[in-house]
Parts: C-alpha cells; structure tokens; sequence
C-alpha cells in the first residue's frame, strides 16, 4: 500500500527522511528552514509537505547540504531537540506524574486536523483534536489518537463565477504523506476485522506520528471490503444515516480491537464528541464476556470514560433511528448481558423528540467525567441534558466545562514568534500558559509591534493575490474571481476576518443587514474599512450555501467598491494566513449556539482583537480592554428576526465609535498607540488562557489523572 521512494539521503544528513515523517517539523519554524535551506523554490513547489519534498530533491543539492558546515550545525540542532521531543522525559506530565506514565490515554476523533497535507477534518472540531494531540505530546502526556483516514477528504472548495460551491474530491497519494502501515494485509493475521450489522468489514491501520505520541488511522478502503464497504472511510461527513451508524461502528467498536490488536491497553478512553460513543459499548462487551455482569463491567468502564461534547445545536448530535439501531446490533447486545430494551434505554433522551438512539446520551450515560467547552456552553449543556437526570437540580447535572484553547506554536506567526523570544525571553514558549509571564509583553516596543502587524498583513494580502493570479494564469478564474479574491483590497484599510464553517447559526452575512450603513462604513475615505470571508459549507446544507452565494454578489456590486474578498478553501493553510493578517477578528453566531470557538483565539494570540457577541470563549474572554462585545442589550425570548437585527445594529454602533476611530487614531510616526495598547492586552489575557496547554493540563488533572487512579484500582 504504501510506495513511498525516498531518495537515498547521504548518510550525515540521513534523518531527515525521520523528520519529514514526524509531524513535530510543522510546528518547529526552526525545521521548516532546514527543509528551505536545501531547496527554497522546491519547498515552495511542494506546498511545504517534505515527504514529498524529500522524493524530489535534487542528489546535488543534499551532497551539498551534507558538505556545508552552518548546514550542519542547524541539522545537529534541529535533530537534538527532536530526539528530545520525542522522550517525554523532563517534560511537565512525566515530572509531576511519574507513576503514570506507562499506560496512555485514548483519545477517540472523527476528524483530526494535523496538517494541510492530510486533509482528515472539516472544522473546528477536528482542528481541537489535532492541537489536543500536539499539546499531549509537548507536555510528555502519554496519548494515543484514534480515528480515520479519508481517502476522499473533506471536499476542496471552488467558487464559481456566479458564486455557487462547487466540491471537489482529490484521492488522498498516501505516499505523498507521513502516513505509515502498522496492520495491512501483508501483517500476521492480516487486515483488521471488524463485524458491522452482520458483516465482516476489513480495516487496514495507519499511523501518524506527532513528536513523542501516534494517532492511529483506520482505512476500510481496501480490496477486500465490498465496494459499498470501502466508501466507509471514503468521505468526511458524507453519505447517509446508515452510513454514518456504520461510520461510528468503525470507529468506535474497530477503535477498541485495534488497540488491542497493537497492545496498547490505554488507561483511559476519552471520546472527543459523540460520535465515538460505541467504544464504550465494546469495553463492556469485552468485560462481560470475561464474566461480569452488565452493571460492574458499566461501572468499571464509566470511571476511565472522558466525554467532550462540542455543540449546543441538536441537529449536531448524532440520534440513529431505532430501525438502523436494530439492524446495526442486533445480536451484538445478548454480548453484553442486555435485552433490546435495555440496549435502547442506553441512547435515550427523554427530551429528544423522536425516539432515537441518542449518541450523546449513550456517551453522558457510560462517562462518569464528562465537560462541555466554555464556561457558558458547560451551562447550556447541563440545562440541554437536564432531563436525564430529572431528580437533580440543574446544576448538579454531570456535565463540567473545560474551555477550548488552541496550540500556540501551530498558530503564532513566526515573525510574531521572533518578537516575543526578542523582547520575552528565547524560551517564552516554555512558560506561555503562566498568565503573569505574559506582564512582559509592556517590554515590547509599539512601533516593533505594528511593524510586524504591517508585515502579516501584507503577507496575507499577497497570498490572496498570488491564489487568484495562478488561478488567472491557469485560465481557471474569470475575472470576477479575480476581484472577489481580493485584489483590490486596501492595505491600508481595516481590515476584517471572518472565517468558519457557513452554517446558517454563524449568521455568516450579518453584516450586510443594512447595506447603507455599511456602505458609509467601507466608503469613509479617510477611514476606510473591507472585511475578507472564507469558509465551506457542507453539501448538503443549502442555506449554507446560498450565504456563500449572497456574500459573493455582493462582493462583486460596484457600490461596494471591492471592499468584500473571499478566500477559497479554507483549510488549516489559509486560516493560518487569516487569523495573523488581519486587523480584527469577526464572530456574530447566534448566542448561545457558538460552543467555544478557537479561531479568535488563534487571532488575539497573534494581536488580532475579537470583535463579538458574548458567546463561547468570549463569554468568559473579554474584559472590557481587549476587544469588544457586541451587545445588543435585548431581552432574552424575543424573535430571531428581532434579535438580529438588534446585533447587526450593536455591530455597526460598535465599530463606527470604537472601532473604526481607535484604528484611525495615529501619533506623528503613523503608529496606533491606543490601538497597539489593546492587541497587547488581547494577547495578554488570551495567549496563556486560551493556549492548548492550560486546556490539556486541565484534561489531564481534571479528567485523566482521576481516571487513571480508578483504572489503577481495577
Ligand atoms: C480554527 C479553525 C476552525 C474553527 O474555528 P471556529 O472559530 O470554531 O469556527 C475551523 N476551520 C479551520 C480551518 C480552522 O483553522
């Protein structure tokens, strides 16, 4: 399966094949230079993958890097820390839990977003998976990842003239990867089985490595599965109901006996959102089958279960209707000393409408630690699932929170990373999630500070033109493309962000409630103002899509002055370009439908200040001096007609007398003082808060190290 050919290295320089194959390199700015240093132009080529670098680099080149002693000496060093990444020894977990070290945690995914050349997650939630597992492995927390591989991806975005989404699948080139075969047919006893409503589906295993931890993927796309089989692992969020039981069958129920197939006997099963739930299933099938009863082998198993769930919006909670539940299971739960009523009650939610197998009350049932991912989604969550504990009061409901964050060394720009080691100290890094380290960020002078800021942003402003003039060149972009990739956008003017997901509760063209007043805003010549969208919607979502159709006509109406751009296909690539380049950071959901959100944390890390409505992280972020709230002050319960045109008119309040003047307001060199004066304070009060650190130290003494003692006791 796997037809990697890398090219004979030459021995000195031999470990760079390691390197290309351990996703640490990607958030190691120090290790991407090592690869530009060989071949600049021909890094560029390859979109920064150096797998696939690696097959292509001239032997020239590499005999010549072998022979360059500066060459060398940032080798050594690069190789030094890797080597030292990868033995979780002296980091934070293995200090303060020595004990515990040995037997991991499983964290279960759906989607995991590592890198933009393994294109296996859709949005926020698989970006929070792939930090969570980059952040375990900087701290030395023993964690294994657990998920899929998809053949087809999510879908690759294009825009057509006239502003319909069109999706794109390109086969995933495994050898273009760092995937590697750990079970395949060639292994002793051969592909993974796995039995799926009565049928035997084979899974092939594949592994990525980050730093010092694995995440294991599973494959059924192989010739022995029945062609409708092999879809099973085909697309992200495709297909049907039936598909997506037999999806979670996989993942879940395949998940367990493929760790155990590998020998690696976790501590602790974690289930990063419902979609994973039926693990929990199998453990106890596992225990009952080795004598214990329904009940013991439950409890046993609910102590080591950690559950994350991610979305206050029902539709975003998997429910199976019973029928597809029956021809899923049936005979699978006599396995666990239940009958088919008492396997039902397992999925049910009292309040949930129609009777379906509930995905997320099965998780809540058998996780005896489980969280919501912000102060006010804990909340909302607790009062969503308050029925299935009808004798406790709200707040006695399970359900804690543990507020997302976002990995620091993924999303900081490098430029913004040499000024923080500049004026914080080298090892900055080291000491990001202490908020009082963050009082030095005064020792950074503003001109330094908006010198950068200019810099990000000038480079976001030439990736989108670069984009659409490959695209002009290639003849695969009509001229509208060309202005609504944004080539006439104003350096100059504020400029502002927003990305995410087009579903219809993220209210993606709030902003175009009242066209006059926008226009007034954009069109201030002394103050003027152009805002840049990017972001997919899911095929199927209609509304979804035709928001994208209206943003796009009128980014293409002349009164508008080209002041709208939008950025094709957002992935992990663009976002990054985004969340650093511009000058203010957008969210209007509906409140509270908005869990967490990270993507404003990726920008107030980088100096960009969020412009909000108080929900998920924000609820809990803003303190008045590091961004602003949009507050429409109505009560709660009136119309959703009402309440949005009450936030677009808070919106525009906010940005013609906060906004827009503070941007505006220069002393003589041209510098923002007061401006300069609150990005400082939003990365002050967001990069330690809201890092993926404190968020796994929280997992890991809140969740896991609990978890870990009562597995310790079985
Ligand atoms: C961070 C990120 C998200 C999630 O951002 P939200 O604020 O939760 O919408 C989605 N997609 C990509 C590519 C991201 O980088």
């Amino acid at each position: 399966m796997s037809n990697k050919t890398d090219r004979a290295l030459p021995v000195r320089i031999g470990r760079l094949s390691e390197l290309a194959n351990n996703l640490w390199w990607s958030w190691h700015p120090d290790a991407d230079l090592l690869f530009q240093h060989l071949d600049k132009t021909l890094w560029e080529m390859m979109h920064h993958n150096p797998v696939k670098f690696l097959q292509q680099v001239s032997p020239a080149k590499l005999d010549g890097a072998a022979a360059n002693p500066a060459f060398l000496r940032h080798y050594d060093g690069i190789m030094l820390a890797f080597d030292k990444a990868r033995s979780a020894k002296g980091t934070w977990f293995s200090e303060k839990y020595p004990q515990l070290a040995d037997r991991p945690i499983a964290y279960f995914s759906a989607e995991f977003g590592l890198h933009v050349s393994l294109p296996i997650y859709s949005g926020g939630l698989g970006i929070l998976a792939g930090d969570h597992c980059k952040e375990a492995s900087d701290i030395g927390l023993p964690l294994v990842g657990v998920g899929f591989v998809y053949q087809l991806g999510y879908f690759i975005q294009r825009i057509t003239g006239e502003g319909r989404q069109d999706s794109i699948y390109e086969p995933l080139d495994y050898s273009a990867t760092p995937l590697e075969p750990v079970i395949s047919r060639d292994s002793e006893g051969g592909l993974l089985k796995v039995e799926v409503g009565g049928r035997c589906v084979h899974v092939a295993v594949w592994r990525v490595k980050l730093g010092s931890i694995s995440v294991y993927l599973m494959d059924a796309n192989v010739e022995e599965n029945h062609s409708w089989d092999r879809e099973l692992t085909s697309r992200l969020y495709g297909g049907d109901q039936e598909m997506r039981i037999r999806q979670e069958i996989v993942l879940g129920i395949g998940g367990v006996r493929m760790l155990e197939r590998l020998g690696i006997r976790p501590a602790v099963f974690h289930a990063n959102e419902g979609h994973a739930a039926f693990m929990m299933l199998e453990r106890i099938r596992v225990l009952v089958q080795a004598g214990k009863s329904f009940k013991e082998a439950a409890d046993a198993v609910r102590e080591t279960t950690v559950f994350t769930t991610h979305t206050p919006v029902p539709a975003g909670h998997d429910a199976f209707p019973f029928h597809l539940v029956e021809t899923q299971f049936a005979g699978y739960w006599e396995s666990l000393g239940l009958d088919r009523e008492q396997f039902f009650a397992l999925g049910e939610h009292p309040d949930g409408g129609a009777p379906n197998f509930n995905m997320t009350a099965l998780a809540l049932r058998l996780a005896a630690r489980c969280n919501g991912v912000s102060l006010l989604h804990g909340r909302v969550s607790r009062q969503m699932w308050h029925s299935m504990w009808p004798e406790r009061t709200e707040d006695e409901v399970p359900i804690t929170h543990i507020t997302n964050g976002v990995h620091t060394p993924t999303w900081i720009a490098p430029e913004m990373n040499r000024l923080f080691a500049k004026h914080l100290g080298h090892d900055w890094l080291a000491k990001h999630d202490d908020p009082t380290f963050w009082e030095r960020i005064e020792n950074i002078p503003d001109a330094e500070m908006w010198q950068v800021k200019q810099q990000l942003k000038h480079k976001l402003f030439n990736f989108m033109r670069e984009r659409v003039r490959q695209d002009w060149i290639t003849e695969t972009a009509g001229p509208v493309r060309v202005l609504t990739g944004g080539t006439l956008l104003n350096p100059d003017a504020l400029t502002i962000g927003f990305a995410r997901r087009f579903a219809t509760y993220k209210r993606a063209a709030l902003i175009f409630r009242s066209l006059d007043r926008l226009k007034k805003i954009f069109h201030d010549e002394w103050q003027p103002v152009q805002i840049i969208f990017a972001g997919k919607a899911h095929p199927a979502d209609l509304p979804g899509r035709s928001l994208i159709h209206e943003i796009y006509q009128l980014a293409r109406d002349h009164n508008l002055g080209g002041r709208i751009a939008f950025v094709e296909n957002y992935d992990i690539h663009v976002a990054k370009h985004l969340v650093r380049g511009v000058d203010v950071w957008l969210n209007n959901p509906r409140v509270p439908l908005e869990a967490s959100g990270t993507s404003g944390q990726k920008a107030a890390l980088n100096g960009v200040p969020h412009l909000s409505v108080l929900d998920g992280w924000w609820y809990e972020g803003y303190k008045g001096t590091n961004g602003w709230a949009i507050e429409p002050g109505v009560p709660e319960g009136v119309s959703e007609e009402y309440r949005d045109e009450a936030d677009a008119e808070a919106l525009y309040r906010v940005l013609e007398t906060e906004v827009v003047p503070l941007y505006f307001d220069r002393d003589s060199d041209g510098v923002p003082r007061r401006w300069i004066h609150l990005l400082k304070e939003a990365i002050r009060t967001a990069a330690p808060t809201f890092s993926a650190r404190r968020m796994v130290k929280d997992y890991a003494e809140r969740m896991y190290v609990p978890a870990m003692n009562a597995s310790n006791q079985n």
